[in-house]
């Protein structure tokens, strides 16, 4: 019997990057999946066609986050196709490198609602299907920790801000006997931070192991977290960079 036999997950932006090498992961480890894209929707469609191609189930349905409406939607419909919600990961996110004294006030709405709002969204509409063991698992960001160089300030803000909600809704949903972490990435080869892109040179100079992670480096943590092994893991931030904050 595989480990996530009979359990439901939904990962907000499975179309691409990390959040895609989390639905193959959680699939091949038998769990049925829902992916979210905003704009990918051939590659989101692609990997959810791959895992009921391969004995798999898996749903694509497009939620923009930046809509909180439409990711509450997304989860409702999550609990109309297969009766129940077990894993949420909250993985789409924003990045954006801009000075301070250029950003908007309509840059921080746009960035604290995918970043934070979206989150707050998914977890509040998945907070009354979720039975004991549920997981709710976020991709926050090591910035959120250490704020490696300028003009990333409301990224840095909105990662820290996942920081505290998972604290506090680790108690609040800690009865129910679910576990709500954070995992905080460093530099992992994806579009959002390409392993050759001008920086990156720069990050793996900053790094312990010297070389960006992998995709599927975070999909085995989220893995863990999500399986009955990581049950006594609630209410904390794992950095898995490379030992870029250390
Ligand atoms: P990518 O840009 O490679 O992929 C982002 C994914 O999120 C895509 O599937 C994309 O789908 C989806 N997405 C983006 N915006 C939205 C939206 N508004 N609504 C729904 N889906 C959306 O990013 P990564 O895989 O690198 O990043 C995933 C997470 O990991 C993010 O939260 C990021 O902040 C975090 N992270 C990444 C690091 C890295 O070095 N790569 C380091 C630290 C944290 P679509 O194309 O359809 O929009």
């Amino acid at each position: 019997m595989k480990r996530f036999e009979n359990k439901v997950a939904l990962v907000t932006g499975g179309s691409r990057g990390i959040g895609a090498a989390i639905t193959k992961r959680l699939a091949v480890e038998g769990a049925s999946v829902v992916l979210t894209y905003s704009k990918s929707r051939e590659k989101g469609e692609a990997i959810a066609a791959e895992i009921n191609a391969s004995g798999g189930r898996a749903l694509a349905i497009e939620a923009d986050s930046a809509d909180p409406h439409a990711v509450g939607h997304a989860v409702h419909k999550v609990v109309a196709e297969f009766g129940r919600i077990d894993i949420l990961v909250n993985n789409a996110g924003l990045f954006m490198v801009k000075a301070f004294e250029e950003h908007t006030l309509e840059d921080y709405d746009q960035m604290m609602g995918i970043n934070v709002k979206a989150v707050y969204a998914a977890s509040l509409a998945a907070a009354n299907h979720f039975s004991e063991g549920g997981r709710v698992i976020t991709i926050g960001s090591n910035m959120a920790d250490h704020a490696a160089g300028s003009d990333t300030t409301l990224y840095t803000m909105s990662k820290s801000a996942l920081a505290g909600f998972t604290r506090g809704l680790a108690r609040d949903l800690g009865k129910k006997g679910v576990t709500v972490n954070l995992v905080q990435p460093g530099p992992i080869n994806t579009d959002m931070n390409p392993s050759d892109s001008d920086v990156a040179d720069f990050l793996r100079s900053r790094m312990a192991l010297s070389e960006y992670g992998t995709v599927e480096d975070i999909a085995g943590l989220v893995t863990f977290l999500a399986s009955e092994e990581g049950k006594f893991i609630t209410g904390t931030a794992i950095t898995i960079d490379g030992g870029f904050n250390a």
